[in-house]
């Protein structure tokens, strides 16, 4: 049982019996940064660079995103920050990049897709994160880009990502297809980080925005559970080369902001979780009323069930 009382978050996470957690907070503008720094994150998992483009006629240059990708870093001296490349198309159209009409466009053109018809934006984007990386060196920015289908697009983004300078590279796991060929993904990539929004999206075939279809659209589905779990797994094959470093595995989808299922996804063995920063505290007491162990019990038991609610149910059944 998780106490009433909520203490605000401090910025550092743990299981009850001391198995630490990274808490990051997901930021939209130069603006969330600095609330949620002030809410007590130490740091961004996700950083949506889109959401400052939207209503633009002409790409935004590179003195602007420079200034822009600086100024969330600053906020969060000290820390880690992970920059996401435009991830424009389906819901998010960006307008200067003149998007055609799609009949599916969640299936369509969208997040780093974009980024083969406008590789020039690409290349301007990635240069702003490292010049913003070098004004403040204080902070660890890392790049991912969003919407990777294949171990080809993970390994071109990362070609042109250390090619601009920047030193920690990712890629999102938000297809059923990423998420299996993770192994393969991160011989190319540092780290991953799983977008369960369009994760369950894509793996229910089930348009995240449909009202009649949310059920569907629920991260506690056991066969978007299962998909975590084997990028989990692909992350320790690829960790466990000679020579490899450790790859990570972060969580940066709404599932992260569920107190229930956030402790399921670290028994799934995620090392990191980014979330809206409102959810920080409850989350942070839900890790500390719990060890690993019953964390792992509950993973179990929810990669097992046969629904949703069934998974739900078993997870706190264990916690
Ligand atoms: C996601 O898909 O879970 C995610 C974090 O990205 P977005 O919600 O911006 O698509
Ligand atoms: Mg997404």
């Amino acid at each position: 049982p998780v106490p009433k009382e909520r203490r605000a978050f401090t910025g550092s996470a743990a299981t009850a019996d001391g198995h630490a957690v990274s808490l990051l907070a997901n930021i939209g503008t130069a603006a969330d940064a600095a609330k949620a720094a002030a809410a007590g994150a130490t740091g961004s998992g996700l950083f949506r660079t889109e959401f400052a483009f939207l209503d633009r006629a002409q790409a935004p240059s590179e003195d602007e995103q420079t200034e822009l990708y600086a100024g969330v870093l600053r906020a969060f001296e000290g820390s880690k920050v992970v920059l996401r490349t435009l991830d424009s198309g389906s819901d998010k159209p960006l307008p200067f990049l003149d998007p055609e009409p799609e009949e599916n466009p969640a299936l369509g053109v969208r997040g780093l897709r974009t980024a083969f018809r406008h590789e020039g934006l690409l290349r301007t984007q990635l240069a702003a994160m490292a010049r913003a990386q070098t004004l403040v060196p204080g902070t660890q920015a890392w790049v991912m880009a969003p919407m990777v289908a294949t171990v080809e697009e993970a390994a071109w983004f990362a070609g042109l990502a250390r090619a601009a300078g920047l030193a920690t590279v990712g890629v999102m796991i938000e297809t059923p297809a990423a998420a299996l060929s993770a192994e393969h993904v991160l011989e190319h990539v540092d780290f991953v980080s799983l977008g369960t929004n369009d994760l369950a999206q894509y793996t229910m075939a089930a348009d995240r925005l449909s009202a009649p279809l949310a059920a569907l659209n629920d991260p506690w589905q056991p066969a978007v559970l299962r998909l975590i779990e084997a990028t989990v797994n692909g992350a320790g094959l690829a960790s466990a080369r000679p020579g490899a470093a450790r790859r990570t595995v972060g969580v940066c989808g709404e599932a992260a902001s569920d107190p229930l299922l956030a402790r399921v996804l670290i028994g799934l063995g995620v090392d990191s979780l980014s979330m809206s920063p409102g959810a920080l505290a409850a989350v942070a007491e839900a890790l500390a009323a719990s060890t690993l162990e019953q964390c792992r019990a509950a993973a179990t038991a929810a990669l097992t069930a046969t629904g949703a609610r069934e998974a739900r149910d078993a997870a706190s059944g264990v916690l």
